[in-house]
C-alpha cells in the first residue's frame, strides 16, 4: 500500500520548485495581483495533506534567504485581508478550517454557559465596525452601539483593541465599558458604574509606559520614511504604532514593509507584528490581547473561578492570543469574525459586524428571558 506521508524525492523537489516560483511571483512587480491563495486553490486538488503542510511551512519560513521575513509578512497580510472577490464560507473547501456559525449554534453556546457568569470581550475594527480605507472613519453604527450598550447592562464588557483608548472611546462612546487599548498595554476601567454614575476612568494597568518616548520618536521617523509610498499611513496608538497598508497598492507592499523593517533595525526593544493590511510596532514585552484578557478576568475577581464564561469576539491575527488563552483555560469561547475559513484558535465564527450585532442582541434577549423567568418563578413562591 502506498504511504501518503512519504514523498518521492522527485515530487519533493518539484514542490520546492513550485514554491520558489510562487514566492518569486508573489514578490514580483510584474505580477502585482498575484497571491499565494490563488495558487493554493489551483494546486490544492493535486496535493495531499502532508504535501500541503510542507508547502505551508516553507511559505511561513520564507525562501530562507534575505527578505524572507518580509515575504512572510506580506503573505500573511494577504491571507488575513479580505480578498477582492470575496468567496463565502460555502465556496471554500478548507473544511478543516471551518468553524460553526455562532448564530446557528447559539443554543449550544448558551447550554455551555449554563450556571456561569458571561463576560464579553470585543475587538473593535472589523468586529464592531467595518474595515474601511481610512482608519479615522471606522465608525460603528447606532444599532451596534445600542447592542453593545445593552450587552454591558447585563454582562461585564471590555473593548480590546490595537487602537489607543482615546481614539476607540471616541468611536464607541460608552462610559460603562472596560477598555484595553494598544493591544492591551493600556487598560482602563469604566467611568460609569451602578455605584458611581460619573467619574474619571481609572487606569488599571500600563505595562509599557517607559516606552512612550521611544514610540513617539519612531513615529516621526516612520512618517518621514513612508512619505514616498502613496497611501501609506502611520497611526500613533500611544503604546504602539500602526503602519496601514489599506490604501497602498499591493505592488508597493514589499517596499513599504522593507522601509518599516529598516527603521526597526535601530530599535531592538521594539518588535513588528502584522494584522489585516497593517504592520504594527510595539514594545518587545510579553504582553498581548491574551494577557490583557487574563488581567481583566483577574481584576473582575474571576482569576481562579470555574463559574465564568468569557466570550471573546475578534477578527484579527492579534485576537488569536486571546482565543488561545481561552482554549488553554478550557473556559468560554472564542469567535472569529471572518467571511473565509482560516487558521484560528477560535471555536466559532461570525461573518461580519452585522452578524456580531445579531449575536450580541440574541445574548441580551436570552438574558432578559432568564430574568423574566426568574421573576415569574419568584412570584409563584
Ligand atoms: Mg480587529
Amino acid at each position: 500500500m502506498m504511504n501518503h506521508n512519504v514523498m518521492a524525492p522527485d515530487l519533493k523537489s518539484q514542490i520546492n520548485a513550485v514554491i520558489t516560483a510562487m514566492l518569486w511571483i508573489s514578490n514580483s512587480p510584474v505580477f502585482p495581483g498575484a497571491g499565494i491563495p490563488e495558487f493554493m486553490a489551483l494546486l490544492r486538488e493535486f496535493l495531499g495533506k502532508s504535501q500541503k503542510k510542507l508547502m505551508m511551512k516553507r511559505l511561513k519560513d520564507g525562501d530562507g534567504k534575505g527578505g524572507a521575513k518580509v515575504t512572510s509578512w506580506i503573505d500573511s497580510m494577504r491571507a488575513s485581508s479580505p480578498p477582492r472577490v470575496r468567496p463565502t464560507i460555502h465556496d471554500c473547501d478548507n473544511s478543516d478550517l471551518l468553524r460553526p456559525s455562532a448564530l446557528n449554534v447559539f443554543d449550544q453556546i448558551i447550554y455551555k454557559s449554563r450556571g456561569k457568569k458571561i463576560i464579553t470581550f470585543l475587538d473593535y475594527d472589523g468586529t464592531l465596525s467595518p474595515i474601511v480605507a481610512d482608519p479615522e472613519k471606522a465608525f460603528m453604527t447606532e444599532k451596534m452601539r445600542e447592542a453593545v450598550k445593552n450587552i454591558a447592562r447585563h454582562f461585564p464588557t471590555a473593548i480590546v483593541t490595537g487602537r489607543c483608548i482615546d481614539k476607540v472611546y471616541n468611536f464607541v462612546r460608552l462610559a460603562e465599558l472596560y477598555y484595553a487599548g494598544s493591544h492591551g498595554m493600556d487598560i482602563k476601567g469604566p467611568t460609569k458604574t451602578r455605584n458611581s454614575k460619573k467619574g474619571k476612568r481609572a487606569v488599571l494597568f500600563q505595562p509599557a509606559s517607559q516606552f512612550l518616548p521611544t514610540i513617539n520618536e519612531v513615529e516621526k521617523i516612520l512618517v518621514e520614511k513612508t512619505k514616498s509610498v502613496p497611501g501609506a499611513m502611520v497611526e500613533n496608538n500611544k503604546f504602539c504604532l500602526s503602519v496601514h497598508f489599506r490604501c497602498v497598492e499591493e505592488k508597493s507592499w514589499g517596499a513599504l514593509a522593507e522601509q518599516v523593517k529598516s527603521v526597526l533595525n535601530d530599535y531592538p526593544k521594539l518588535r513588528l507584528t502584522q494584522g489585516r493590511k497593517v504592520l504594527e510596532i510595539r514594545p518587545n514585552i510579553k504582553w498581548d490581547k491574551g494577557k490583557a484578557l487574563e488581567f481583566l478576568l483577574r481584576s473582575l475577581g474571576y482569576a481562579k473561578s470555574q463559574d465564568v464564561f468569557p466570550i471573546y469576539i475578534g477578527d484579527d491575527r492579534t485576537d488569536e492570543d486571546a482565543f488561545k488563552v481561552l482554549r488553554n483555560r478550557g473556559q468560554g469561547i472564542g469567535i472569529l469574525v471572518s467571511k473565509v475559513p482560516r487558521e484560528t484558535e477560535a471555536s466559532y465564527s461570525l461573518q461580519d459586524p452585522s452578524e456580531v450585532e445579531q449575536f450580541l442582541r440574541r445574548l441580551v434577549e436570552y438574558k432578559r428571558s432568564r430574568v423574566n423567568l426568574t421573576s415569574v418563578e419568584t412570584c409563584r413562591l
